[in-house]
């Protein structure tokens, strides 16, 4: 039985990176706006990796300077490791960008990062209810979203409606979900495994928190994070067919395998001990066929969730939730929330997603490297940096022009424009 229902400005599904970002941004211009959010925070994610442009939609927040006073480990650059060894192709933010704000990210623990955002989201006034999980999408007769239908953790059922609901539900994509608009990419499908190590190698100094990824001889990749108290964060991604050869279905045993058979990463694990059980995950890569439709906005890894090779993803979740915050500002304080107001918001995710998908597909091509590529197209080198730093709201022609000598590039996906109902 419905208990209690009451109205917002803005229902806000979720209470992650994008959703907590989306709701200070609100909350800052002034409205009403409710964070749903089913955990209790701090919660555990996995994702740690920023990439330098996570430097603007955190400043904009706020955050720089609790980022600075954090216990976060500083990361100047990404590293590839080519299988088996090899020449390895650093990328150092530190030579293309200033100092003090795009020359260095952080490798993060989510659970206090997530919980850094959220707070700081009702610190500027935002209602955050934390274990509320939302059940259902209400909708007029016309398929308006209307407001949402939600469970506390007491089993109270409650409705709020509000003039837009934006879903910052993550990869779980409640109301593509629910709407049948969850949409996978098919060509990028993997399955990742990981853990989290204490001890072992790795740089002293500035350099501590260098991100490497390790390439698997056709398969896959390696993530190995370095993060605050000597932990490391080690995962290995590839297809689920190459993981489960041989009929393994036990996570553990997959990972120990891959640590085995790489040579870079078995050294760098040498002495370290393994802290936490390993995790898995095996639905990579989606979208939502729509990025907004009437009174209904997505937001981060619900807008579209892309294998995280190049750790973008956290990026985009801050930039998306501070792109919707301002576009549902405008429609509220224009008095039109129609789909169509959101056009320049799912436009800007839509260059984003596919700038970021065409340099995934590049890497996941047999026998690509970024050493190769820059060796024979050194004139690219500094847009290959931008699109790694996070730089992705840009016309990349150049280097897709280069880049599309090298390897095939897939065609753009249609995903992500605004659902505008034809009139009855
Ligand atoms: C294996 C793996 C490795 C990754 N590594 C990186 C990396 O190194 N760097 C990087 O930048 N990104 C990485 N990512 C991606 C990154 O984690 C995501 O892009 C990021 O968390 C997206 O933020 P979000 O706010 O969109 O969603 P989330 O962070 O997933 O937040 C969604 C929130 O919604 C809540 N929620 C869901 N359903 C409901 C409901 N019905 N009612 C109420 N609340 C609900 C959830 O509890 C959750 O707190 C990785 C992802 C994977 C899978």
């Amino acid at each position: 039985m419905t208990e209690a229902s009451s109205f917002r400005d803005v229902i806000i599904i979720g209470g992650g990176p994008s959703g907590a970002a989306a709701g200070a941004v609100l909350a800052e211009h002034g409205h009403r706006v409710v964070i749903l959010e089913r955990e209790k925070f701090p919660r555990y994610h996995v994702g740690e990796s920023l990439v330098p442009f996570a430097y603007e939609p955190l400043e904009r927040l706020g955050l720089i300077p609790a980022m600075r006073a954090s216990g976060f480990r500083k990361k100047h650059s990404i590293t590839f490791i080519p299988p088996g060894g090899g020449q390895a192709q650093p990328f150092d933010f530190r030579s293309r960008y200033e100092s003090g704000t795009l020359a260095a990210s952080w490798q993060v623990r989510r659970a206090d990062f997530d919980e850094m955002l959220l707070r700081n989201a009702a610190r500027k006034g935002a209602e955050v209810r934390e274990q509320c999980t939302v059940t259902g999408l209400i909708r007029n007769a016309h398929g308006v979203v209307t407001g949402v239908r939600l469970q506390t953790r007491d089993g109270i059922v409650e409705e709020i409606s509000a003039p837009v609901t934006i879903d910052a539900t993550g990869r779980e994509a409640f109301s593509s979900l629910q709407l049948g608009w969850r949409v996978s990419d098919t060509q990028l499908h993997r399955v990742a495994v990981w853990s989290y190590f204490k001890g072992g190698t790795r740089h002293s100094g500035p350099d501590e928190g260098a991100t490497t990824v390790a390439v698997l001889p056709a398969h896959g990749w390696f993530w190995h994070i370095p993060m605050q108290d000597d932990m490391v964060s080690v995962g290995v991604v590839a297809q689920g067919k190459y993981l489960t050869r041989d009929g393994c279905r036990d996570p553990e045993l997959m990972l120990r395998r891959e640590i085995e058979s790489n040579p870079w990463i078995q050294n760098s694990l040498a002495g370290s001990r393994q802290v936490g059980v390993p995790r898995i995950t095996a639905d990579f890569s989606r979208h939502a066929r729509f990025g907004a439709a009437p009174g209904l906005l997505m937001t981060g890894d619900a807008f579209a969730f892309m294998d995280p090779v190049f750790s973008t993803g956290l990026t985009l979740a801050l930039k998306s939730g501070v792109m919707a915050g301002d576009a549902v500002h405008e429609a509220l304080a224009g008095g039109d929330c129609s789909p169509g107001r959101f056009s320049a918001y799912t436009e800007g995710m839509r260059r984003n997603v596919e700038n970021l998908r065409r340099l995934i597909h590049a890497f996941y091509m047999p026998g690509f490297s970024f050493q190769a590529f820059v060796d024979r197209f050194p004139e690219a080198a500094g847009a290959v940096m931008d699109c790694l730093a996070g730089d992705l709201d840009r016309d990349f022609s150049g280097l897709w022009n280069c880049l599309g000598q090298f390897v095939e590039l897939p065609e753009p996906l249609p995903y992500g424009v605004p659902f505008i109902p034809r009139p009855a």
